[in-house]
C-alpha cells in the first residue's frame, strides 16, 4: 500500500508569495517592525524555523511566546494574503489527486513545514484540503526531518498499524524534502514546480525526478 506524503508550497500549490507576505505583515503588526529585513530563507523550512529566524533577524527574542504571537498574526493575515494574489494549483495536481483518492490502496497525506492551521487555510483556498487524511506539520518543529517523523507516526495512527517506510513516498520541491524522506527511510519524488532548479534537485538523488506532476504515468507506475 503506497503512502503518499505531499509537501504544499511549490508542490501542490503556488501562493504567489502569500505565505511570506502574511508572515511579514504579521511581524510588522505584532512587533511594530517598520522595515522587514530580507535574508531569512523560507524554502522547504518549517514555519517555526522561519518565525524564529525572522524574530532574531529583527533583534527580537525568538522565545516560544514570541513565535506563538508571530504565528497568530500570520494566520490572521493569511486568508486575505491568499485572496490578494494570483496563486495557482501546480500543474497536474488537480488531475492527479482525484485519481489517487479513488484508489482504496493509497493513503494520501501531507508532509509540510506549514503549521496545521496554515496548511488548512492554504489548501482550503484551493479546494484541496479534503483529499488528505493524515500528515505531519510544522507546529513546534524546527527541523523538517522531525516533521517527517511526525508524519510517519500520524500515518501509523491513521491506519492503526505499522507501515513499512519503503512504502512511503515523500513528494516535494526542495532538497529538504528529499533529505527528510531519507531521514525516515522513505522514497522521494522531487518535482521542479518550486524555486529550485532541476540540477539542484537531481543532485539530491531522488528516486524519481519530474518537471511537474502533469505526466501521471511514471508516478502511477512507481506507486503500483
Ligand atoms: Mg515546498
Amino acid at each position: 500500500m503506497p503512502v503518499l506524503l505531499f509537501d504544499i508550497d511549490g508542490t501542490l500549490v503556488r501562493t504567489g508569495g502569500a505565505g511570506k507576505a502574511a508572515m511579514e505583515a504579521g511581524l510588522r503588526a505584532a512587533f511594530g517592525v517598520a522595515g522587514v529585513r530580507d535574508g531569512v530563507p523560507y524554502s522547504g523550512r518549517t514555519d517555526e524555523a522561519i518565525a524564529r529566524d525572522l524574530l532574531a533577524a529583527h533583534d527580537l527574542d525568538p522565545s516560544p511566546a514570541h513565535v506563538g504571537r508571530l504565528q497568530d498574526a500570520y494566520l490572521e493575515r493569511l486568508p486575505s494574503a491568499l485572496n490578494d494574489r494570483p496563486g495557482e494549483v501546480c500543474p497536474g495536481v488537480a488531475g492527479l489527486l482525484p485519481v489517487l483518492s479513488a484508489r482504496p490502496d493509497v493513503v494520501l497525506g501531507l508532509l509540510t513545514g506549514n503549521v496545521r492551521a496554515g496548511a488548512r487555510v492554504k489548501l482550503r483556498h484551493f479546494g484541496l484540503w479534503d483529499y488528505f487524511s493524515c500528515g505531519g506539520f510544522g507546529d513546534g518543529r524546527h527541523d523538517r526531518d522531525d516533521v517527517a517523523r511526525a508524519a510517519v507516526a500520524d500515518v501509523r495512527r491513521h491506519l492503526g498499524r505499522d507501515v513499512d517506510p519503503s512504502d512511503i513516498w515523500v513528494i516535494g520541491d526542495t532538497p529538504l524534502d528529499v533529505k527528510c524522506a531519507r531521514a525516515v527511510g522513505a522514497k522521494a519524488v522531487a518535482v521542479a514546480t518550486g524555486w529550485h532548479p532541476c540540477d539542484e534537485l537531481t543532485a539530491c538523488g531522488p528516486d524519481l525526478f519530474l518537471d511537474d506532476l502533469s505526466d501521471h504515468a511514471p508516478l502511477l507506475a512507481a506507486w503500483g
